[in-house]
């Protein structure tokens, strides 16, 4: 573990009570004082996150659970080591991704995971990300029978999203359980198949494959923005489009307009060809996209943080499910689809908010934990080049690799998970850690 010196942490507490309260680590890291790239990741900083990648690696393999969804199960551990497996012909990790799919493909067949309670099947929470993560290992098995079997499957929702009719008010459009987390997994999916060369080998099916998925995330993306678009009309919401999720209007990631704008933006993006065809294929889409992220920055408050709803002002949380750093990455999309300076203003001071106050004291996870966070900051440095975010970045992740701050976390309900546990580290530490080795190339 990482020997944090230097700092006195503790979780926040004090006699005056805040919303806040218990929920952040106080840190007094220090400031980003024009450290290099190389002074950031320097190679003591890279031992110690291979030195503890591997412990964790080991230690979220003795996972026992029987969901077997991305967010909390089986698969969000087979996602991270297939997506750790890329890229190097690495085997090992391969050998576990397949494994861990093996265990949740029984336990789907089983239906062994807690009953759904919800209408859409989603990447994060439903059947549709193990789906994903079968296509991809069989593809890479070339059981290519398998491998269509399971597309079909996954696009045969679709059918059920797009020919609604009579009162839809019970259906969802957020990331998690709704619309746009079916669209999130189409993304995902077409994604890892433009780098995919055993299909490829598929010679007709192919051609089949990108069309009906460029077919199907096109209508999709239509789908979403008229709904928003009749919802907000209905409701007379200030935002050209507004969702609601439990009859509350969210404007954050997991739930809310930040994940559904940056999976249209996604969407948009991998069906078209260039800029200018995109501009002339969703004129309308992306005029609402805008409209509805001026809403969202306005929504802004004092301290740099955003509310879970315009609704409810609490300055509370500052997470990637509710608060600044999920609409951060949504902010930073923003500036690289539109190629517009406006959206890093309040990108700036929602991050200064996050350096404060989001060393969480939840875990280490993706959804509500440190690492999240930390992703955050990468996703600014990504599009931004900004290094002060990549510092940042890095303070965070060495602070998960510290004993001092790891004993003061609360332990979640899963803690091996990738949405709320040691999995989240783990991606953010090879993701660090494979950013050293292309800066190096
Ligand atoms: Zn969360």
């Amino acid at each position: 573990m990482y020997n944090f010196t230097g700092i006195t942490p503790k979780v926040n507490s004090s006699s005056k009570k805040s919303p806040r309260e218990g929920r952040y680590i106080d840190h007094h890291l220090p400031s980003y004082n024009n450290e290099s790239f190389d002074d950031i990741l320097n190679d003591k900083v890279i031992q110690i996150f291979q030195k503890t990648l591997a412990t964790l690696e080991s230690e979220v393999l003795q996972i026992n659970t029987k969901d077997y969804y991305v967010y909390t199960g089986l698969s969000g551990l087979s996602l991270l080591f297939w997506n750790m497996s890329l890229g190097q012909e690495d085997q090992n990790h391969y050998r576990m991704s397949k494994h861990l799919y093996e265990q949740s493909y029984l336990l789907w067949q089983q239906k062994a995971t807690r009953a759904s309670k919800k209408s859409i099947s989603t990447f994060l929470e439903g059947d549709i990300g193990l789906q994903c993560i079968g296509c991809l290992i069989s593809l890479r098995e070339e059981k290519f029978e398998d491998f269509r079997e399971m597309f079909n499957l996954i696009l045969g929702v679709s059918n059920g999203i797009l020919n609604q009719v009579g009162n839809s008010s019970s259906v969802s459009y957020e990331l998690l359980y709704g619309v746009g987390g079916y669209l999130q997994g189409l993304i995902f999916l077409k994604k890892s198949l433009n780098n995919c060369v055993n299909l490829e080998k598929m010679a007709d099916f192919k051609v089949v494959v990108v069309e009906r998925l460029n077919q199907v995330i096109t209508l999709l993306v239509r789908h979403i923005v008229v709904k928003g678009q009749e919802f907000s009309l209905g409701c007379q919401s200030p935002s050209p489009l507004m969702y609601e999720w439990h009859g509350s209007k969210y404007i954050g990631a997991a739930h809310g307009l930040a994940g559904i704008i940056y999976m249209l933006i996604e969407g948009i993006t991998l069906v078209g060809t260039s800029m200018d065809s995109i501009e002339q294929q969703f004129k309308e889409e992306i005029t609402l996209i805008k409209g509805t992220m001026d809403f969202v920055i306005s929504c802004q408050l004092a301290s740099g943080n955003f509310p879970s709803r315009k609704e409810n002002q609490e300055d509370r949380l500052v997470q990637w499910c509710h608060g600044a750093p999920g609409i951060i990455t949504t902010l930073t999309k923003c500036y690289q689809f539109f190629r517009d300076d406006k959206y890093l203003v309040p990108c700036k001071s929602a991050s200064e908010c996050l350096w404060k106050y989001g060393l969480l004291s939840k875990g280490v996870g993706l959804c509500h934990g440190i690492s999240g966070n930390a992703f955050t900051f990468l996703s600014i440095f990504q599009k931004t080049k900004n290094i002060s975010s990549l510092y940042q970045a890095v303070e965070f992740a060495k602070s998960c690799c510290s004993p001092q701050i790891f004993e003061l976390l609360h332990i979640p309900d899963n803690p091996l998970s990738l949405f709320e546990g040691k999995g989240g580290l783990i991606w953010l530490l090879h993701c660090l850690i494979q950013l050293k080795k292309k800066w190096n190339e």
